[in-house]
């Protein structure tokens, strides 16, 4: 396949390499960390950690949060805090990211791996229905790239087994169910802020619960376990698992442009969904009454035999991809019996896209053009969008963010 871009699509083409993710650090962020540094609150103290547990509790409508060092910690401290231990399982699909089986082994109790939906990547409910036994313990639901799981049958069937729900929303700041935003539904949640994460604090995390008991056994666990009331007594087994001030710092200058930048992710997914139509891909849409928050662009091409030569060209062309996850169970540590075969397939069929807010229109008219001159189809492109303006931001963050 030997296909020459147009002239005019090559003249103005931004021909740098393009990563997969990108921090998008607009606003107040070295105005809050200066103010760290200048007042020595570098630490896990300072005004910045309630600041941003407030901000971010508020944004997603729950009473209360607490920050913790990173999103891993965060599902471990939940876990540990909801009582989960050696001799329970837990159901979780095996088409995640390792984080969310690897905190369920460090507690002693056993991932139950499930198989997931292929229309939308997450858990599926039926796959966890077959999955449930007297030593079920609870199901953690993770919102894998962006998109909720089915919180409706999910939350129905935990209520009617009696059963824990743990939501790993890592992926999925700003994604909703109805209406109500993920990491509300189960008795806890978790966050990640890494540096590729929707919002980051650089490495941290978040903890939700639905019982403040809970949230305030968080607390403590990630604090040594010292006592409220009397100095230095630790009376239970605890982690240090504290976000330090400047990492706070960091996430309340994005919680002050969070919807921004989900605006942005939002235009940008668009973007792909009608540039890359009519391929033997599809993208990773919306399915039912549900906001995707897109932490990753992603396309899931039809022929398996596409993908690693896909990634190639993309490569060669400077831009940078990732693969779906490799399922769990497959990892030596953790290696379980079963077939998941639409887990499978969706391993090796997906590809994250460039997916950071900061893309230009020019930069996601280069990559969808070079995905159709992969696929043979890169006349249909140059037709379709004569106008597409190169170098163009593909969202005026001003536009979105007046304020700033
Ligand atoms: C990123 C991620 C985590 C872990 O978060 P860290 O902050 O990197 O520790 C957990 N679960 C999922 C699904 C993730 O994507």
């Amino acid at each position: 396949m030997d296909i020459t871009l147009a002239p005019e699509v090559l003249k103005g083409a931004d021909i740098s390499r393009i990563p997969v993710y990108e921090p998008f650090l607009a606003g107040n962020v070295p105005h809050y960390v200066n103010e760290c540094l200048s007042t020595g609150w570098i630490s896990s103290r300072g005004g910045f950690i309630s600041r941003f547990e407030t901000a971010f509790a508020e944004f997603v409508g729950a009473d209360d949060a607490v920050s913790v060092a990173n999103g891993t910690v965060a599902i471990h401290l939940a876990l540990v805090a909801l009582g989960i231990g050696p001799g329970d399982e837990i159901v979780v699909p095996s088409f995640t990211y390792i984080a969310s089986v690897n905190t369920i082994l460090q507690t002693g109790a056993t991932p139950v791996f499930v198989d997931s939906l292929e229309s939308t990547l997450q858990i599926d409910p039926s796959a966890i229905r077959k999955a449930i036994t007297q030593r079920t313990k609870a199901v953690m639901a993770v919102h894998l790239y962006g998109h909720p799981c089915e919180m409706d049958s999910i939350v129905a069937l935990c209520q009617e087994f009696g059963i824990l729900l743990i939501e790993d929303c890592a992926e999925a700041f700003g994604s909703r169910w109805s209406g109500q935003h993920v990491g509300t539904f189960g008795d806890a949640a978790t966050f990640s802020f890494f540096g590729n994460k929707t919002i980051t604090t650089g490495e941290g995390g978040m903890v939700l619960a639905r019982d403040p008991e809970i949230l305030e056994r968080c607390r403590r666990l990630k604090n040594q376990g010292v006592s409220t009331s009397r100095e230095y007594w630790h009376d239970m087994l605890a982690y240090n698992y504290r976000m330090t001030n400047i990492e706070a710092a960091i996430g309340v200058a994005q919680m002050e442009i969070a919807s921004s930048i989900l605006e942005m992710k939002r235009r940008l997914a668009e973007a792909y969904r009608s540039d890359l139509s009519g391929l033997p891909l599809r993208t990773h849409d919306p399915i039912g009454d549900v906001v995707h928050s897109h932490w990753m662009c992603s396309v899931i091409v039809d022929d398996p035999k596409d993908r690693d030569p896909l990634r190639v060209h993309l490569s060669e062309r400077g831009i940078e991809t990732r693969p779906f996850f490799r399922q769990a169970h497959r990892m030596p540590h953790c290696s379980a019996q079963g077939d998941f075969p639409v887990g499978e397939s969706l391993s090796a069929r997906g590809i994250n896209l460039p997916s950071y807010p900061g893309l230009t229109s020019g930069q996601v008219g280069r990559i969808c053009a070079d995905v159709r001159s992969f696929l043979g189809n890169l006349r249909s492109f140059v037709t379709t969008r004569p106008g597409l303006g190169l170098l163009e931001p593909a969202v005026d963050y001003l536009e979105v963010h007046p304020e700033s």
